[in-house]
Formats: C-alpha cells, sequence, structure tokens
C-alpha cells in the first residue's frame, strides 16, 4: 500500500500524532498485505460513499481502503551529516510516497523547542534543509558515476547526466527536486534514486486544544499557509493532543467530544484525505453479499491493474469488468435496477477505471 512518512523537528508532536495514528489504527486481519511495524501505523480511509453502499447492498461485511503513515524519527539539523538516527532516518524516508511534515504551532513553556522559540517557518527551513542536502549527497554520487560511464557513449547516460545536472542546480539554489520541472521520461531516469525531495508534502499545523476549531486565527498557522502556498502545497491544522484523544474515543462519545470542540471531523481524517488528494488517489468499490469494500488505485489506472490490487491473479487472468458508477447505482436504487436502465456497462483491458466505480471482475484462474 502507498505511504505518507511523517517527519518535523524534535517537539512539535509527531510522535503525539502518530499514536493517535495507531490508536485509530485498523482491524489488521483486514489488511494482511500491510506493513507489520512499530513505526508504521495503518489507517482506514473514510469514504461516505461506503456506508451507503453498505446500505444499499447490506453485506456480512464492509472493509474499508487502508492507507498507511510511517513515523520517520530521528531528523534534526546535521541528520545528512549523520547528526541523531542520521542514515537510518533517510533510508525510511526515501521509501515513502508522499511526506506529512509536522510543524509546531502551539505555545507552551513547558515544552522545549529545539531551537529556544516557536518559529515555524524556520522549523521548515531546518527540515528542509537537510532533506535537500541528502538529496545532493545522492545526486553527487550518481553524477560522478554517470559522467565515467558516459564515456561510452551511452545517449540515455547522457540524458541521465544533462537531468542530473539540472537537479543538482536546484538543489544548491535551496529548491526542492519537486520544483524543477520534468517530463515523465526524466522522472524515470532518475527515479531509482528515489530523491527526497522529489516527493510531494504536506505541512501538518500542529496547534493547541484552545485553538482547533479557529486555527487560522493562529498567526503561525497564517505563515505557513502562505509558505506552502508559494510551493503549492497544502495545510492541515491540526491539534496532535486532540488527535490523542479522539483516537481513543469511539461511536456517540467521539461524536459529541468533536461537536464540543467545534469541529465536523476529526483532523486525522482530514489529514487521511489530503494525503489521499495530494497522491492523486482514486478509489472504486466492489460490493457483494459476502463484503462490500473500498479499494485504493492511482488515477489514471486500466481496469486490469485495479483488479491487480485486490489480487495479482485477478490482474493475470482478467477477461473484462462490469462496472456502474457509484452515482447511478446509487440514483438507481440497486444493481437490478441500475442493470435494467441500462448502467452496468461491460468494459475491457483499456478501460481507465474512475473514482467511484463499482466493479465487478471476470478473470481466468
Ligand atoms: P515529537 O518529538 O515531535 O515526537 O513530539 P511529541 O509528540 O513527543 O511531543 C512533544 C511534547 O509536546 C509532548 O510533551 C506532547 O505532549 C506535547 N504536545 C504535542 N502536541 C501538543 C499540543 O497540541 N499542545 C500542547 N500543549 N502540547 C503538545
Amino acid at each position: 500500500p502507498l505511504s505518507c512518512g511523517i517527519v518535523g523537528l524534535p517537539n512539535v508532536g509527531k510522535s503525539t500524532l502518530f499514536n493517535a495514528i495507531t490508536q485509530a489504527g485498523a482491524e489488521s486481519a483486514n489488511y494482511p498485505f500491510c506493513t507489520i511495524d512499530p513505526n508504521v501505523g495503518v489507517v482506514e480511509v473514510p469514504d461516505e460513499r461506503l456506508d451507503k453502499l453498505t446500505e444499499l447492498v447490506v453485506p456480512n461485511k464492509t472493509v474499508p481502503t487502508a492507507f498507511e503513515f510511517v513515523d520517520i524519527a530521528g531528523l534534526v539539523a546535521g541528520a545528512s551529516k549523520g547528526e541523531g538516527l542520521g542514515n537510518k532516518f533517510l533510508a525510511h524516508i526515501r521509501e515513502v510516497d508522499a511526506i506529512v511534515h509536522v510543524v509546531r504551532c502551539f505555545q507552551d513553556e513547558n515544552i522545549t523547542h529545539v531551537s529556544g522559540k516557536v518559529d515555524p517557518l524556520s522549523d521548515i527551513q531546518t527540515i528542509n534543509l537537510e532533506l535537500i542536502l541528502a538529496d545532493i549527497d545522492s545526486v553527487d554520487r550518481r553524477l560522478e558515476r554517470s559522467r565515467k560511464n558516459m564515456k561510452g557513449g551511452d545517449k540515455k547516460v547522457a540524458q541521465e547526466v544533462e537531468v542530473l545536472e539540472r537537479v543538482k542546480e536546484s538543489l544548491y539554489n535551496d529548491q526542492p527536486v519537486r520544483s524543477v520541472e520534468l517530463s515523465d521520461d526524466e522522472k524515470l531516469l532518475i527515479r531509482e534514486l528515489h530523491l527526497i525531495t522529489s516527493k510531494p508534502v504536506l505541512y501538518a499545523a500542529n496547534v493547541s486544544e484552545a485553538e482547533v476549531a479557529n486555527a487560522d486565527a493562529n498567526p503561525y498557522v497564517q505563515q505557513v499557509r502562505e509558505f506552502a502556498a508559494a510551493e503549492g502545497a497544502e495545510v492541515v491544522p491540526i491539534s496532535a493532543k486532540v488527535e490523542a484523544e479522539i483516537a481513543e474515543l469511539e461511536g456517540e462519545d467521539k461524536a459529541m467530544f468533536l461537536e464540543e470542540l467545534g469541529l465536523e471531523e476529526s483532523g486525522l481524517n482530514r489529514l487521511i484525505k489530503a494525503a489521499y488528494k495530494l497522491l492523486g488517489l482514486y478509489t472504486y468499490f466492489t460490493a457483494g453479499v459476502q463484503e462490500v469494500r473500498a479499494w485504493t488505485i492511482r488515477k489514471g489506472m486500466k481496469a486490469p491493474q485495479a483488479a491487480g490490487v485486490i489480487h495479482t491473479d485477478f490482474e493475470r487472468g482478467f477477461i473484462r469488468a462490469e462496472v456502474v458508477s457509484y452515482n447511478d447505482l446509487i440514483a438507481a436504487g440497486s444493481m437490478n435496477a441500475a442493470k435494467e436502465k441500462g448502467q452496468l456497462r461491460l468494459e475491457g483491458k483499456e478501460y481507465i477505471v474512475q473514482d467511484g466505480d463499482v466493479m465487478h471482475f471476470r478473470f481466468n484462474v
């Protein structure tokens, strides 16, 4: 499954948030393919459509789709030079698909700030600098090797060197790789370097319990918003401490607590949704009487690949898919009614799965 790494300076609230994530955690029996690791928290992706489909089909079981958060502790100034957990940290962060950068926007005299005062912009720059330095290291090493190989006259190596030089220049100017305009082919050339600053990022602005209902009144949150807007990144205001409390509640209690706080939904849900959007993810559904279930795919996936998310056999033996869009199914009121209205389509190997498709796959074993 796809994953988001949680980074940030010490004492900004990462562990508090990560603990809330594991506390709210998914029923692991439903997700045997997920990583079992104390640093990985698996969460269910909230989706109202799944509730509606459950009402319609009345299955034995309903299973939301899942998403992983990885706690990437140990990032301090100097990490790229091996300070703190240094290299171990960098190895973890190379593997995630996106980054959630937690920044401290709460004031609390009892909790030390590593650099002496609350200053989210300076914190962001400290972390970003470490990530940029780590990427410079990777790029430099690769460039050295590729320049040697270039003497063989391989066109692809020459292309790679050209791209790496552009990336390097940007990094030396303090700009992340994600800000460099690269074609899909160029991205492919440097993909195996797993450059950290090429990953999409969103900022989680950690505010105090008192501010959570009106986080945008916090001037630090505004600063983070302005910074993020210039990068085209998203900001999710959240109170890690409140999330930890929410995660311990269920059902009615949870709803009441959220209402008391003046919140429509938990910060964790907003964070999951933002991460989903950041990664360009879609959800499709399978809806049988045994199980109604949501599945995550990347935008643009074709039907066989989407089937492969359920099981590799489904991809290998794919014949065709019966598809009805969620809206049509709900409007029709039942699968049979949708069929009578001609809304149940037969789609082949080239079909690009849409967000909200309700799919039934036919395949050879
Ligand atoms: P980490 O080092 O980034 O993982 O930070 P922690 O999650 O361990 O948090 C550091 C300290 O800040 C802990 O004592 C938390 O209880 C406290 N903390 C985290 N979030 C908040 C918050 O929203 N408000 C307040 N007042 N304290 C918080």
